[in-house]
């Protein structure tokens, strides 16, 4: 079966008062169920301040990237390795910010979300079109192109993936897709997760979540739970989605 799975993605936020008011209140508010998850993606300085405020708790926390080098010279890049030793769970690969304002392309969002299932991270791959591609009908191909791309570097491993389909357009916008466009566009990334023996993956919807949203996108039959931005950093609406 596959579980509810609702990860909170911090982006460049937060601060060691804010963080410790944030990750005690989820520590003390979360109820975990065996058919539900939730963890948080906080940024790298912070995963020890996530280790020790949620240990113990039942919410896992990883990382917002990960380089796909294992070690070296790659001033400035943090590898899946250092990030398991602080005890995460997961690192998001190929998020949509990471893609734009970083230039990340599909085989380098792979070979990240390859480097962190060698370390024993659970990698969340993000995928999703621009609103110009949108208009253009080119939702199928792009989403199709970029979990491709991951599937033909991870073969059977891809099983271990969690992935996210985040449209552009709705992150950060306060558009949300309909509970209709995203299990439209979830049901083909199902299709080609089935195709690679990996129909079971955990399918997120990802794009302006919010406590009065969830419900009905998480009730569509291939959305597994959401990655959320903005509305993750207030404990009570962030409780409130995990349960929705
Ligand atoms: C995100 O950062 O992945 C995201 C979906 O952001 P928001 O919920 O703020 O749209």
């Amino acid at each position: 079966m596959r579980g509810r799975l609702v990860v909170g993605n911090w982006k460049m936020n937060g601060g060691l008062a804010q963080n410790a008011a944030l990750l005690s209140a989820l520590a003390a508010g979360w109820r975990a169920g065996a058919d539900r998850e939730m963890a948080v993606c906080v940024p790298f300085p912070y995963l020890t301040q996530a280790k020790g405020l949620l240990a113990g708790s039942a919410i896992a926390w990883g990382a917002q990237d990960v380089s796909e080098h294992a070690s070296g010279a790659f001033t400035g890049e943090v590898s899946a390795g250092m990030i398991a030793e602080f005890g995460a769970r997961y690192a998001l690969a190929g998020h949509s910010e990471r893609r734009q304002f970083h230039g990340e392309r599909d085989e380098q969002v792979a070979a990240k979300a390859k480097a962190a299932l060698a370390a024993g991270l659970t990698p969340i791959v993000c995928v999703g079109e621009t609103l110009a591609e949108r208009e253009a009908e080119q939702t199928s191909a792009v989403v199709t192109r970029q979990i491709d791309a991951v599937i033909r570097a991870l073969g059977t491993a891809m099983a271990r993936t969690v992935v996210a389909y985040e449209p552009v357009w709705a992150i950060g916008t306060g558009r949300t897709a309909s509970p209709e466009q995203a299990q439209e566009v979830h049901a083909l990334l199902r299709g080609r997760l089935a195709s690679a023996g990996a129909a079971d993956v955990r399918l997120l919807y990802g794009g302006s979540v919010k406590a009065a949203n969830a419900a009905s996108l998480f009730g569509m039959p291939d959305v597994d739970g959401g990655l959320v931005g903005g509305a993750s950093l207030d404990a009570r609406e962030f409780l409130a989605i995990g349960l929705a």
